[in-house]
């Protein structure tokens, strides 16, 4: 069992650590792309759905009109019927000031349903593009879902490998040290490892005390006192 850490082997272990943050930070990239892509797909579907609803009411109302317009006529032509029945001319008269009237209302409500057949038309019109919206949409997330699917495939099979990795560099820490060790990963993360910078420690930038270099030439396991990243020495000053 190790009682001390070469700096090397700290070195492997921050790099690691830092290699795992990347990889999971690529790899939670993906799922965000899919959901971007889902949220235009489904606004280009509700846009769709708009357009299909407005057709139905201006379709709902067509029909109406075109109801009122049917028993208009049929009112007309029973009202034209009475004409021959009538027995005076004031009576006849009255009738056929009905008859007139009522026609103005069937041409008002003729033009009504002109309207409504335009307005239709023009939302119709609106349909192909909402259409080719939603297909693109649709496209644009298959891509992105196969894309991601191959690219965290590949990433999973590297963090595979990247732990493997680790599990064997962390056994070249000294057993009293795992804890604290696992317990600042479990936090930090790979910010729980800094280089010696100088006389500092470079994670947090504070001054560290000269017995403290010491103690990591001499390869012994040493936290910054400001910030508790375990500490390493850089490649340069350990090379003697
Ligand atoms: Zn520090």
């Amino acid at each position: 069992m190790p009682l001390a850490v070469s700096a090397e082997t700290l070195r492997t272990l921050h790099r690691i650590h830092q290699q795992l943050a990347d990889l999971h930070d690529q790899l939670a990239a993906g799922p965000r792309q899919i959901a971007t892509r889902t949220k235009h797909l489904e606004a280009a579907g509700e846009k769709q759905t708009g357009v299909l609803n407005d057709i139905k009411k201006a379709k709902l109302l067509a029909d109406q009109k075109q109801l009122q317009l049917r028993s208009a006529e049929v009112k007309i032509r029973d009202l034209e019927a009475k004409l021959n029945a009538c027995k005076t001319n004031r009576e006849y008269q009255t009738l056929r000031d009905q008859i007139a009237a009522d026609r103005m209302a069937t041409k008002v409500l003729e033009d009504e349903i002109l309207e409504a057949l335009e307005l239709i038309d023009g939302i119709r019109k609106t349909l192909p593009e909402a259409e080719t919206a939603v297909t693109a949409a649709k496209k644009l997330l298959t891509e992105v879902q196969a894309r991601i699917g191959g690219e965290t495939s590949a990433l999973q099979a590297h963090l595979a490998r990247v732990q493997a990795e680790l599990e064997i560099i962390e056994h070249e820490l000294p057993v009293e040290s795992l804890e604290s060790y696992r317990r600042m990963i479990k936090s930090k993360g790979a910010d729980a490892m800094a280089v010696v910078e100088g006389q500092s420690c470079g994670g947090c930038f504070q001054q560290i005390t000269g017995n403290m270099v010491a103690e990591l030439k001499m390869n012994k396991v040493v936290s910054c006192r400001s910030c508790g990243r375990l500490l390493y020495l850089p490649e340069s000053s350990t090379a003697s």
